[in-house]
């Protein structure tokens, strides 16, 4: 048998069924329609949301990475419950703003924006954050042509990564962002071109559980922002300091002490430099927020042995959950939480492999994972399905289509 991760606490069971939002998951399938299925609870979110805003200084900006989880039942909450969104295409960009939006609490990141993209943030009132020169002239080029002054925050790429961050976006080459040593120069080339220049953006990894390497990089950010605009010689009136808060999905790893982060960037915005003096502050998360709040539902559609090993078979795959099949941006496969939601807190039976209904061998959702023992019928949950599920999972392949989703709760 194979470790899984934890079953996030706020999910429990009752007579041996998985409750989400305090409803039977037979239910929940019922109601929907049929598996497979993504369920959304907003309890967990807004719990954590609450969680988080006590923890933070009082004036920090708690925004929503909304690539995270695009479903729009879900960002219309959300829209209610954060101070801004943060986007990465216009595509997500129109999704928030008719889910409820203010464009004036909205940025939109990412290298390679087109200038459709482009003319409609402007348009729309979006902060840019500009990843090179380059977009920020065509910017300014098409702010002349629309007769809107851009919105132009810069995206720094620091000097430094963000430690232990499952995914490194800084202190090397990459198309994210401008080089620190080359900002100064752009900050100052904005303001002469009439834009409004909206701050920094610096963003330094993701998926972060040691608060030590957090506060670490909140402060390193922080003095950053601070040396650029001292070179630039005009005080940044925002700046995004990232987010990088990991939640635990595997064996052996532990929630983030986010009391800790909060009163340690307390601090540090507390004795800030002079520079800084007058600037917001925020931080974007995406599967902190979200990740714990779904489960993928699956059922079971064959039971079967080969060389000793039960595998079993279910209609759902790593066509809508490619995370915990293992092929999204782990180097390891380890196994995500995971469970026979219809005999939920049984005794563990038996190791079984749960895979999904595609034909290619990665199609793993659980590797020998210890269960009670499950049947064609029962319903397996794969947790930490909130965030990079649905959306970040290529379910164009092989035609069995997208999954359903569901939010449930308030
Ligand atoms: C993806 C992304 C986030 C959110 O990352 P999480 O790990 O989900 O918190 C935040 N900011 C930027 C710029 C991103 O690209």
């Amino acid at each position: 048998m194979k470790p899984m991760g934890q079953v996030p606490a706020d999910l429990t069971g009752e007579d041996g069924e998985l409750l989400i939002a305090g409803r039977r998951v037979t239910d929940i399938v019922e109601q929907a329609g049929s598996t497979p299925l993504f369920v959304y609870d907003l309890g967990i979110v807004r719990r954590r949301f609450d969680a988080l805003r006590a923890a933070m200084p009082p004036a920090l900006s708690l925004h929503y990475a909304m690539k995270a989880n695009p479903y729009p039942p879900l960002l219309a909450a959300m829209t209610g419950i954060v101070d801004g969104i943060d986007v990465a295409s216009v595509g997500e960009m129109r999704l928030a703003l008719s889910a409820g939006a203010v464009a004036g609490h909205m940025s939109f990141a990412g290298p390679g924006k087109r200038d459709e993209e482009i003319e409609a943030a402007i348009g729309a009132g979006v902060t840019l954050n500009c990843e090179s020169e380059g977009e920020a002239e065509r910017a300014f080029a098409i702010g002349d042509r629309i007769g809107a002054p851009p919105r132009l925050a810069v995206r720094v790429n620091p000097d430094f990564e963000l430690k232990g961050s499952g995914m490194r976006m800084g202190g090397r080459p990459t198309a994210f962002g401008i080089d620190a040593a080359r900002v100064p120069a752009l900050v100052r080339r904005i303001a002469d071109r009439g834009a409004q220049w909206r701050g920094f953006h610096i963003y330094s990894g993701s998926q972060a559980l040691d608060p030590e390497a957090l506060i670490e990089t909140q402060a390193a950010t922080v003095a950053l922002a601070a040396r650029l605009a001292e070179e630039a010689g005009m005080p940044p009136p925002h700046v995004n300091l990232g987010g990088g808060f990991g939640i635990p999905y595997f064996p052996n790893e532990v929630p983030l002490d986010i009391g800790r982060i909060g009163a340690a960037l307390a601090e540090t915005l507390e004795l800030r430099p002079a520079a800084l003096a007058n600037t917001d502050f925020a931080i974007e998360l995406g599967r902190w927020l979200v990740g714990e709040c779904g489960v993928y539902l699956a059922r079971v559609i064959d039971r079967k042995q080969s060389h000793g090993e039960t595998f079993l078979v279910t209609d759902g795959g790593l066509h809508h959950q490619l995370a915990a099949s293992g092929n999204f941006g782990t180097v390891v496969r380890r196994n995500y939480p995971l469970a026979v939601a219809t005999r939920f807190g049984a005794e563990v039976e038996e190791s079984a492999t749960v895979v999904g209904c595609l034909c290619t061998p990665l199609d793993v959702l659980g590797n020998q994972t210890g269960l009670p023992r499950a049947d064609v019928g029962d319903i397996i949950a794969v947790f930490m399905a909130g965030a990079y599920g649905a959306s970040a999972s290529p379910s164009g392949f092989l035609g069995h289509g997208p999954a359903r989703e569901i939010l449930l709760g308030n």
